[in-house]
Order: structure tokens, then C-alpha cells, then sequence
């Protein structure tokens, strides 16, 4: 493929980061030096105010408050707290999303409750490659059914022909963890509707990274990630979004005692409480929270149109630079070229993926390796700078030209790839 836009140059990266509306957000976060971090999308790094927020519930609040602190430092108010803040990254309301549990779990009660609305029908879609976690708790949720559902599973281009008149539930990922590969939300959520089915969204790789309208495109439930681009830590929680016109009727199993009606009433039989907060079950991890509110709060200050315009020039200049300095190396590119097929992320095939990213680690160059052939590199548009995404394209044409990844040591094996 022939472009006859202009190549970049140092001088142009230089330029790009100086007219950089996003620049400033850069000194929020702690950024080891010597590091090119490009696996935000994984885990987000460290916000300094959580840094100091953390010490501060630690000492301030716990150690000093005790359990008074569940009243008057907020505890108890902090789940819906940020959901309230969270629902403008996704176009929802206040109290159409709450803070809970992990994307797992939140996944487990929006489809349990998504199929209690559509008792007559008894397929779930989704996509063949999503995210294994989603699919997982749609086989578990099946087999604690009794086996009366089914999972229809469609490659990425056939989803809505997938969708028919039997289908409850369509359970999709917005944007693709392997391939970066960003579905159309407002047109599956309209097929799904003109098949009579719901649709649940998984915003993990969405949320703070592209645009997301749920309620401009009338979704009917969401899940997403706190860890990712929202930078809320490691095992952040993750939140759920239950649209407003559903909230009365959706019932979800985890039936604990935050989402009843009265918690402190302490009553033998469960009543949901009403609004989102009946999508609660146990106690939350405050601390947490209290970190999670610092990246959420960082992401709010940046408009989303800004973010994307972002992003999209990050990874269209990665996938330049790539392209010309890694030619020849059998880099295959998975992610879509179109904007609107795009998430936040570049994603190249190759049989040796693992020890090449190892050797890119090795040099500071932090992107992550995806079952079974895919370099994947997340770019998060609050803190990358282009001289970053200049530099590891660069170090990436030395890994590969030098065969310095072929090596024992890179390919071994850890837990966590
Ligand atoms: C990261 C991710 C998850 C994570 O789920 P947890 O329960 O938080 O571990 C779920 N779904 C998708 C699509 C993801 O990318």
C-alpha cells in the first residue's frame, strides 16, 4: 500500500507534542523513567493524587475514623459516588451506573437479569473472540440455568445475522482485547432491538479511551473495566450500567445485602433497592474506590473529543512508522485501518510475538503479548507522548532487524503474559 501523505519526521513529532491539547495531563501520573508504557490498556499507570489519596483513607479514615468513616468520610456513598462521575465517559445518566465487584461478576448479574426480562427466549449472542472471561460466565450462568440456554457464538462480521427472534440477550465487547477491533454500537443495539433481544456492552477496552453513547444509542445494560484506561489500580472495581428503563424490573442473583432496600433493617427477606443500587451485593473495597476515583477524576478532565482525535493519531502514526521501518519482518497488522472500526490500541501478528515483545520489554518498551501470535500495544492518549510512540517504533525496528529477541530467555513463560 502507497501513501503520499509525508512521512513523519522528528521535527513534525516535535510539533505534534507541542500542539498537544492532552500534553499537560501527562505529569498526573507516576511514569517510570526509561519507560515507553503502552500496556495502559491493561493496567493504567499510577495517578499521583492516588498516591497521597491512598495514605490518606489509610491513615485519616481508617486509622483515625474507624468504622465512623463509613458515614462520615462517605464510604458508604462511594460506589454510586463515582458511577454517578463514570456515566459521563459513557453517556449515561447519574444513577444509571454504580461502582461494583469486577467486570466478571457485573457481567454474571446484567445477563442474569437480561435474561429474566426475555423469559420466552433462550439464546445469548456473541462474538466468537470476545473477551474469554465474558464467555465463561455466560457458560457458567448457562449450566446454573440447568442448560434451558444457549450460546450462539458469530465471527466479528456476522453478528447481526446471528440475532433472530429467539435471541435474549446479545453479549458483545465493544472494542476487541486481541485485535483492537471496535464494533458499531449503535447499530448492533438497533438490530438487537428490532429482534426484540437486549443487548449488553462490555466497555472494558472502551471506557476512557473512545467515544461510548449508551443511552444516545438506548443500550439497555454495560459492564466495563477500572483497572484500564481509567487507571484505577490494579483490580480496581469494575462498574454496570443498568438503563433507567429497566431498573424497576432488572433482578440480578447476587441478591446481597447492599443492593436490598434497607441494609441496616436487617430484614430476613431480600427487597432490591431501587434505582441502580439494587446491582450491588456485598461491601465494597474502599481503598479501592478511593484510588479509582483519582483516575476517573483525571479522565473527566479531558474531553473525549480531544481523547480520540488523540488516539486516532497515535496509532495511525505507530502503524506508519511500523510499516515503514519493520517491513519485511512478516508484521502482519490486525487492527482495522478505519477510524470507525478502531479502538485505542495496535495490534501485529507474528510467530515469534512472545520473545519479540520480551525483547521489547527488556528495553523499556512495555507493550503486551496475546494468545497465540499477537504484539499488542495500548495507546492511552492522557499521558503518550508521539516522541514516545516515535521511539518504540524505532526500538522495535532494532529488536527485529538485530534478531535480538531470539534469545532462551525470552521465552520463557510467566503466569501473566
Ligand atoms: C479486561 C477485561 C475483563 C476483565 O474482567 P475482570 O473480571 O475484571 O477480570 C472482562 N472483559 C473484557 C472484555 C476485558 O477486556
Amino acid at each position: 500500500m502507497t501513501t503520499s501523505a509525508a512521512l513523519p519526521t522528528p521535527e513534525t513529532i516535535f510539533a505534534l507534542d507541542a500542539c498537544d491539547p492532552l500534553a499537560p495531563l501527562r505529569s498526573r501520573f507516576h511514569l517510570p523513567e526509561g519507560v515507553i508504557y503502552l500496556d495502559g490498556n491493561s493496567l493504567g499507570p499510577l495517578p499521583r493524587t492516588a498516591r497521597h489519596r491512598l495514605v490518606e483513607v489509610a491513615e485519616d479514615e481508617w486509622g483515625n475514623g474507624l468504622i465512623r468513616s463509613w458515614n462520615s468520610a462517605g464510604w458508604i456513598e462511594l460506589s454510586q459516588r463515582i458511577g454517578d462521575k463514570l456515566a459521563r465517559l459513557i453517556g449515561a445518566q447519574p444513577g444509571e451506573v454504580i461502582v461494583a465487584d469486577s467486570t466478571s461478576i457485573n457481567l454474571f448479574k446484567a445477563l442474569a437479569g437480561g435474561l429474566a426480562l426475555r423469559p420466552d427466549r433462550r439464546v445469548i449472542v456473541s462474538e466468537r473472540d470476545n473477551f474469554p472471561t465474558d464467555l465463561y460466565m455466560a457458560q457458567g450462568l448457562i449450566a446454573l440455568l440447568g442448560g434451558t440456554h444457549g450460546l450462539r457464538l458469530a465471527e466479528a462480521d456476522a453478528i447481526a445475522q446471528a440475532i433472530a427472534a429467539d435471541t435474549a440477550v446479545v453479549m458483545l465487547t465493544h472494542v476487541n482485547y486481541r485485535t483492537g477491533r471496535m464494533h458499531d454500537l449503535a447499530a448492533l443495539t438497533r438490530c438487537a432491538h428490532e429482534h426484540g433481544a437486549l443487548v449488553i456492552w462490555d466497555l472494558a477496552h472502551s471506557t476512557g479511551a473512545v467515544p461510548v453513547d449508551l443511552n444516545g444509542a438506548e443500550a439497555d445494560f454495560a459492564v466495563g473495566c477500572g483497572y484500564k484506561y481509567l487507571n484505577g489500580g490494579p483490580g480496581a472495581p469494575a462498574f454496570i450500567f443498568v438503563a433507567r428503563r429497566h431498573q424497576v424490573s432488572f433482578r440480578q442473583p447476587l441478591a446481597g445485602w447492599l443492593g436490598h432496600a434497607q441494609p441496616f433493617a436487617f430484614e430476613g427477606c431480600y427487597r432490591p433497592a431501587e434505582g441502580i443500587a439494587r446491582a450491588l451485593c456485598g461491601t465494597p473495597p474502599i481503598l479501592s474506590l478511593a484510588a479509582l476515583e483519582c483516575g476517573v477524576d483525571i479522565a473527566l478532565e479531558a474531553p473525549m473529543a480531544a481523547v480520540r482525535a488523540k488516539s486516532l493519531a497515535l496509532t495511525d502514526l505507530f502503524i506508519t512508522l511500523v510499516e515503514q521501518r519493520c517491513s519485511g519482518h512478516g508484521l502482519r497488522l490486525v487492527t482495522p485501518r478505519e477510524y470507525d472500526r478502531r479502538g485505542s490500541q495496535v495490534c501485529f501478528a507474528h510467530p515469534d510475538a512472545f520473545p519479540i515483545m520480551q525483547a521489547l520489554i527488556a528495553r523499556g518498551v512495555i507493550g503486551d503479548f496475546r494468545a497465540p501470535d499477537v504484539l499488542r500495544f495500548g495507546f492511552a492518549p492522557l499521558y503518550l507522548r508521539y516522541a514516545d510512540v516515535w521511539d518504540a517504533a524505532h526500538i522495535l525496528a532494532e529488536v527485529l532487524d538485530t534478531r535480538a529477541w531470539d534469545r532462551p530467555e525470552f521465552r520463557q513463560r510467566a503466569i501473566v503474559t
